[in-house]
């Protein structure tokens, strides 16, 4: 059973009040799901039978959102609750049908209204169908939802491959349910999602930045990635390097273990910082020829790059300028003479670049020792600095002229 301590007050006062207007109304979703299965619920989604209207017109502080999906977002100081109405997901029961499809079956609109029943078989997968009650603490189960809870395992509400046609974005779900909740996947879903995933081309690149994010920095990045590439879906959320080399699948893992690391330990985590780290390997090979980097088609390289990217998921534009400028540094970390890293390490970016230098060389076994004379560098003693400095301006002009030879990582 729930405990109600671990449901926000907030979202029980909102249902509380749905209720007193003679509507059904209770939370549903991630949260429900997440409560029944051990993990702490991060946002609360209620479902009710008040239209987004009716809605509205209790919560004074609410609005109604969404276009394709249109629901009520009603919030307080510091929470925001989505408020769903029941959908039947049907356009045959409803003269005023809303639900359109396009002719490969995908929903484009769903705003049919419905009951508590239809809403249930129109969610994704069972363990999300699941509706509390946190005033009479009961839970309406029509689905089998609690069942596979306790079986630990992902299951389609309604024949998957129907349900991944008319939304394709189901079989990213499910790959980012199971490793969240570390639950099996139901054999005719991976089914579905083998034949139906490259209906991901058919989805918005808005839509797929979203689920990136969802799916990358949410905790279980490595996870999730090594699934997706199992199903051959990562190729919908980033640019794959064609000659995939060992090197290019290692440091994407690394990056989202150090991202997976971070989270954890509650530091704060960025797009740009691991889209610049994926994208690193298809950079870095389109511009070097026999272990060298050629440094003009490097700098013509970035803006096509995430260029292609940007079809596949809609990276906001402010990230652009923080993502070339780690690869810059990345240049410029090699270069150690003269005033040169008195100048890198003001460089607002340092510090992301420099953990990603860190990230590079763990991937590509690096023994040249320039993220350890990094770290020294940092230790704020003049001395140490300048002698540093100084060991680098005593190597030979062939030495230097190395600075850009990215051997390990182009082997
Ligand atoms: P989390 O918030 O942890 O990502 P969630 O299950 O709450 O998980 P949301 O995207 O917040 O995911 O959606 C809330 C609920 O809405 C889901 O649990 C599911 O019942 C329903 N839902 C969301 N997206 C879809 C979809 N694409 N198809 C069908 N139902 C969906
Ligand atoms: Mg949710």
């Amino acid at each position: 059973m729930i405990d109600n301590k671990k449901i926000s007050k907030f979202a029980i006062s909102v249902i509380h009040d749905l209720q007193n207007h003679n509507f059904q109304a209770y939370l549903v979703g991630g949260c429900v799901r997440d409560a029944l299965s051990g993990i702490e619920p991060k946002d609360f989604d209620i479902a009710t039978s008040a239209t987004p209207e009716q809605v509205r017109k209790i919560f004074k502080a609410s609005r109604i959102i969404g276009k394709r999906f249109k629901l009520v977002h009603v919030f307080n100081r510091s929470e925001l609750l989505e408020v769903a109405t029941f959908r039947s997901g049907n356009n045959q029961t409803n003269d005023d049908a809303n639900l359109i499809k396009d002719e490969a079956g995908k929903i484009l609109r769903d705003n049919v209204w419905g009951t508590l029943d239809q809403d249930c078989y129109r969610r994704d997968f069972t363990v999300n169908a699941l509706y509390y009650c946190p005033i009479s603490k009961t839970i309406e189960d029509k689905s089998d939802g609690l069942k596979h809870i306790h079986k630990k395992v992902i299951v389609s509400i309604g024949d998957p491959q129907r349900r991944f046609e008319e939304d394709p974005v189901r079989s990213l779900r499910a790959i980012r349910f199971s490793n969240k909740l570390g639950f099996k996947i139901d054999n005719n879903v991976k089914e579905a999602i083998y034949d139906k995933g490259h209906l991901l081309s058919s989805i918005s690149n808005a839509r797929l930045f979203d689920e990136f994010c969802k799916i990358f920095l949410g905790g279980m990045g490595e996870k999730n990635f090594i699934k997706l590439c199992s199903f051959n879906l990562n190729k919908y959320l980033i640019l794959t390097d064609p000659n995939k080399s060992d090197f290019s699948n290692d440091i994407m893992i690394r990056a989202l273990r150090n991202t997976d690391d971070r989270i954890r330990n509650n530091q704060s985590v960025t797009p740009g910082f691991l889209i610049a780290a994926l994208l690193w390997p298809i950079l870095i090979s389109k511009c070097s020829k026999d272990g060298e980097i050629n440094i003009r088609k490097f700098f013509r390289s970035m803006d096509g790059v995430l260029k292609e990217q940007q079809k596949l998921t809609a990276v906001p534009r402010k990230f652009n300028s923080y993502i070339k400028d780690i690869w810059v540094l990345q240049l410029k970390l090699h270069s150690r003479i003269k005033s040169q890293p008195y100048k890198t390490i003001r460089h607002p970016r340092f510090r992301a670049a420099y953990d990603f230098l860190l990230v590079r060389e763990s991937a590509s076994r690096d023994k040249n020792g320039l993220g350890k004379w990094w770290t020294d560098f940092q230790k704020n003693d003049d001395s140490l600095r300048g002698s540093l400095i100084s060991r680098m301006n005593e190597k030979s002009d062939e030495e230097s002229s190395k600075i850009f030879g990215f051997y390990n990582e182009l082997r």
